[in-house]
């Protein structure tokens, strides 16, 4: 380094620098989490500009998010000023597919005005097909369809492209004529998905060579960050595109390939250096994110998978503090305890903003939301919506509030035709009338409207399997509590049965935050006093100025950094999945580990991992076996805290080894066949066991002798 570097050259390393200023031919940089990849891309970006190698607008930059474009553009900005300004192709795959296509719709048969249908248009039109063929949706669900569509496309595959095997897929090898009839109604409607926008291109630049010379001469120079996650039709038009100049640098961690459930391929990696030979491969061992222990616990962890490059990690840091293991009670515990630190950490002087509770799934925000309402402690959810706001949270609210509530209109029409039941506008449009005519509330006017003539067959039909249900529900009310409410409004009303057939990643979350619904209700004597609760977390939003901890899914997280780090819920079952438990195979439980990885390479100076001992699961406690990857964190770089005490710790140890609490009874069945019958359940069924009464019982007594009478309620 000299003193007359530029700006951006100034405090990175020998292969940072290496990695920007060898800006001709292919490069790939390879590095673990914080080891400044992002940064080395964001000053090559700023290198090739200021050294006039390149206008900003030859250049492709691709990013995972619109968020991490947005904050290389910032960055890239205070180092060149305004010329970033004119940065068209700095974007997400998505959002630079579309722009390209729109330049040459008519080449794939659209207009450049065509219109990106989302997920719900796409599904309506996937029935309409569905139906036209004759197909039974029950069995072979749009939902499905959808989901190989997009497979399909991720991997480059146009409809006459399938083979047999990937037609299989859906409807008994029915799948590439749906394919085909689909992209044949999107040209129709002058309209495309948001597989289309990379697959378009793509197909235009392999079949046409005046298109792809023109991107080839225009495109000096191709970055691409997050490259671990991208699918093979993402590589394909890389290659595409890079393969005349061949300047590319692709900066990625195959320890952070997380996205292999929407089509990532991490053999992007490795053909990086077949498809552009004599690549250069720049590696960065120094991590400036994070202190040793955070490092060392991360290291260790992500050691266990087994299908890995392998790379050595360094820091200069100070030691600073272990990797914090924090066992708690319950799930409210977990939200009280992880409430009391970041009080204690504001009380220190540390913005909320630094700050941040990660979690597995989206579901697990909901307990902390409720405490964090209940304490004042403001919080943002990033990347979906705060718990109760959720499309289908709010509709099973819908119906609650119609069963509380006669007189609430509003509730009333969003369950009229929720799940679809053949209830439409038309039908809607005149119980209004007749609501308006009598002065009697929506659903009162639905009832009167059963005894007229006013609805053809069908509809009344509908409207009368409605009505009785909501009678039924009402009359429900005095007698049960208002989670087992919940549940059967949501059975009976079909609600659950449709997201059951729609098999996918989505829904299944959907249903996850269903039953995390009723488990929140279980706490409320009556649907009254929920409801209340209800209304009141959805007036509290936080100013926009006041600083706040953030919540998100790990998954979002990527390529983020926070001072301070919560990782909730590390139980088996939750992480690693219950879906990729019950998947099996080594490859979903490594994308799990690696996901582990992720979560605790964010935190810079603290990291705090908690799991709870009881989790309630459809009313019933059921004890949790800590994550396996707690147990996988190397001793020296942790430090573990139980808050388990009196009677709770007794309970504990009836369940758990009490000398060794993060046993791993799965990976040591005969461990568990000595200890008993319970044992080797749990070793059998990953997830966690439920108590045997006897155990219980135990327990139970032990928490009472100990005059712990307050968890002496304990039900199983
Ligand atoms: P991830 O794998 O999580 O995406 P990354 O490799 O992209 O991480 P960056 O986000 O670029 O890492 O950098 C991590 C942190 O280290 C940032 O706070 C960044 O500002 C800082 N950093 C990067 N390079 C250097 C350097 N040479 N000297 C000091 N700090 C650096
Ligand atoms: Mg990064």
């Amino acid at each position: 380094p000299s003193a007359n570097d530029p700006a951006y050259l100034r405090g990175l390393n020998t292969p940072q620098r290496e990695a920007v200023l060898s800006s001709d031919g292919p490069v790939l940089v390879l590095a673990g989490a914080g080891t400044g990849k992002t940064a080395a891309l964001t000053a090559r970006l700023a290198h090739l500009i200021a050294t006039r190698r390149a206008w900003p607008s030859e250049i492709l930059a691709v990013t995972f998010t619109n968020k991490a474009a947005r904050e290389m553009r910032e960055r890239v900005g205070k180092i060149i000023g305004e010329a970033v300004e004119g940065m068209p192709w700095l974007g997400t795959f998505h959002s630079i597919g579309a722009k390209m296509l729109r330049r040459h719709a008519e080449l794939v048969g659209l207009q450049s005005n065509f219109t990106i249908i989302d997920t719900d248009d796409q599904l309506r039109l996937l029935k309409q097909l569905i139906q036209a063929a004759d197909i039974d949706d029950k069995r072979w669900p749009a939902r499905q369809l959808a989901g190989c569509i997009d497979r399909w496309k991720n991997k480059g595959l146009n409809p006459h492209e399938l083979d047999a095997a990937e037609s299989e897929l859906y409807a008994n090898g029915r799948g590439q004529e749906l394919y085909t009839a689909y992209q044949d109604r999107l040209k129709a409607l002058n309209a495309c998905d948001f597989g289309d926008l990379l697959l378009h291109m793509l197909t235009l630049l392999r079949t046409d060579r005046a298109v792809l010379e023109q991107y080839q001469q225009k495109f000096k120079y191709i970055l691409v960050d997050e490259y671990q996650d991208t699918n093979s039709s993402q590589y394909l038009w890389l290659r595409l595109l890079a393969q005349a100049r061949k300047n590319i640098c692709c900066v990625g961690d195959d320890d952070q390939s997380i996205y292999s459930w929407r089509g990532a391929e991490v053999a992007n990696i490795l053909r990086f250096e077949k498809d552009f030979p004599g690549a250069r491969i720049i590696r960065l061992e120094q991590n400036y994110r994070s202190t040793p222990h955070i490092l060392g616990a991360a290291s260790g962890l992500i050691a266990s998978n087994s299908d890995r490059l392998g790379k050595t990690l360094w820091t200069e840091v100070d030691a600073g503090e272990k990797v914090r293991v924090l066992g708690v009670w319950d799930g409210p515990e977990e939200a009280r305890r992880i409430g009391e630190e970041l009080e204690s950490l504001s009380r220190r002087g540390i913005s909320l903003d630094r700050t941040a509770i990660l979690v597995r799934a989206q579901f697990q925000t909901r307990e902390f939301e409720d405490r964090f309402i209940a304490i004042g402690m403001p919080y943002r959810i990033i990347g979906g919506f705060r718990f109760y706001e959720r499309a289908e949270i709010r509709d099973a609210l819908a119906y609650l509030r119609v069963v509380n509530q006669p007189a609430d209109d509003l509730a009333f029409e969003r369950i009229f035709n929720t799940p679809k039941r053949g209830l439409g506008d038309k039908a809607l449009e005149k119980v209004h009338r007749l609501a308006r005519a009598t002065g009697l509330p929506l659903s009162a006017a639905a009832f009167q409207i059963l005894d007229s003539d006013e609805l053809p067959a069908r509809a009344r039909t509908a409207l009368t399997a409605l009505m009785r249900g909501i009678a039924r529900w009402r009359d429900l009310l005095s007698t049960m509590n208002p989670a087992d409410l919940v549940r059967q409004i949501l059975d009976e009303s079909g609600y659950t049965q449709v997201l059951q057939a729609e098999r996918s990643v989505e829904a299944s979350g959907r249903l996850e935050n269903l039953s995390e619904l009723a488990r929140a209700m279980e706490e409320y004597e009556s649907l009254g006093d929920f409801l209340e609760h209800v209304s009141l977390v959805m007036d509290n939003e936080a100013s926009a100025e006041e600083a706040k901890v953030t919540m998100m899914t790990i998954h979002g997280a990527k390529g983020l950094e926070f001072e301070h780090v919560f990782l909730a819920g590390w139980e088996e079952g939750v992480f690693p999945s219950q879906r990729a438990l019950d998947e099996g195979g080594m490859a979903s439980l490594e994308e799990e580990r690696r996901l582990a990885y992720v979560a605790i390479t964010r935190a810079r100076a603290s990291c705090t991992i908690v799991h709870a001992a009881n989790r309630r699961i459809y009313g019933q406690w059921t004890s949790s076996i800590p994550s396996r990857f707690i147990g996988e964190l190397p001793a020296e770089h942790v430090e573990e805290e139980s808050s388990l005490t009196g009677g709770a710790s007794l309970w504990r140890a009836g369940l758990s080894e009490r000398d060794d609490p993060f046993a791993h009874l799965a990976r040591d069945p005969e461990r568990a066949a000595r200890r008993g019958p319970g044992w080797q359940r749990a070793a059998q069924v990953p997830g966690g066991f439920n108590a045997t009464p006897q155990r219980v019982a135990e327990a139970r007594s032990s928490a009472i002798s100990l005059g712990n009478a307050g968890r002496s309620d304990v039900a199983i």
